[in-house]
């Protein structure tokens, strides 16, 4: 099993987009994907109908029985989407309450970790949507990932943000004891302004190794899709925006296997990695 978490602390910089856009092109090859829903606003959830006001079991409970010293109980809070091989842990907005329950709690940081180790027979590639804050499920999404992908606005404030998610993201690692393999992922570029090409050009000039070529550009159908409730590649498969995402999906496969033959074998953990061809 794949597990890549899709975190940045700001808001509208295109994670849930990026989630819903691969975990619907990894369906679609066939692999069965889990969606992880870590937002309080729910806003992936809500993407598939599923109201995080009212959802009778989430995430939430998972933290719930874990505080209680219950055995986690995943399979049951798994929701199949209308669409095959796409389910979701759906998010309910009572993990805005998480930190102050269950904050001082000790092992809280490894539950999501070990909710997915239960379901590691059931699915072959994991998403999991950050929220837009630091705190107890962003080390949750960390500590249960293999990789990281960091979506970043193509502005001058999201690039300042961006800093911010490195340097939380190094202090996680070293609290962790582990090291993740991470890209930055340039989203809702618009080539005709000035400011999104000087932005992109200052990315790659200051992330040389850890930016994507593939860049994701503004593409108004991702918001039809988020109105039909359906991921963007199956509607519109060829949609300009639907083609870089796959252009990432070939990259950072092509980028893990690099990483696996060369550096650094026993840090990125699956051979495979989350990516992988028609895995298994
Ligand atoms: P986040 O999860 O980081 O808050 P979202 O994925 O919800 O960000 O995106 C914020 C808004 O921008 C949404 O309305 C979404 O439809 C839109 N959006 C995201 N990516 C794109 C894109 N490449 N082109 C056009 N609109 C996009
Ligand atoms: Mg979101």
């Amino acid at each position: 099993m794949n597990i890549i978490a899709i975190a940045n602390q700001k808001g509208g910089v295109g994670k849930t987009t990026s989630t819903v856009t691969l975990a619907g092109l990894l369906a679609q090859r066939g692999q069965k994907t889990l969606m992880v829903d870590l937002d309080p606003h729910g806003s992936l959830s809500s993407y598939f109908n599923i109201d995080p006001e009212t959802v009778e079991k989430s995430v939430f409970n998972l933290y719930q029985q874990a505080a209680a010293k219950q055995p986690l109980a995943t399979d049951s809070i798994v929701q199949q989407t209308p669409f095959d091989n796409l389910f979701i842990l759906p998010a309910s907005t009572s993990l805005a309450t998480l930190e102050k329950q269950f904050g001082g709690k000790p092992g809280m940081g490894l539950v999501l970790q070990q909710a997915l180790k239960q379901v590691q027979e059931s699915f072959e590639q994991v998403l999991i949507d950050c929220p837009p804050m630091l705190g107890m499920l962003m080390i949750n999404a960390l500590a249960a990932c293999e990789q990281l992908i960091i979506p970043v606005q193509t502005e001058f404030l999201a690039m300042k943000g961006l800093q911010r998610m490195l340097r939380t993201m190094k202090m996680i690692e070293r609290s962790l004891k582990k090291q993740l393999q991470y890209y930055v992922l340039p989203t809702l570029y618009d080539q005709r302004t000035r400011a999104s090409r000087q932005c992109l050009q200052q990315m790659q000039q200051d992330y040389v190794e850890h930016i994507t070529q593939t860049v994701i550009p503004v593409d108004t159908k991702f918001r039809d899709a988020s109105f039909d409730g359906k991921p963007l590649s199956i509607i519109y498969p060829d949609t300009h925006g639907v083609v870089a995402y796959k252009k990432l999906l070939v990259e950072t496969e092509t980028r893990l296997e690099g990483h696996d033959s060369t550096t650094n074998k026993e840090a990125s953990g699956s051979a495979d990695g989350p990516f992988a061809r028609e895995a298994g």
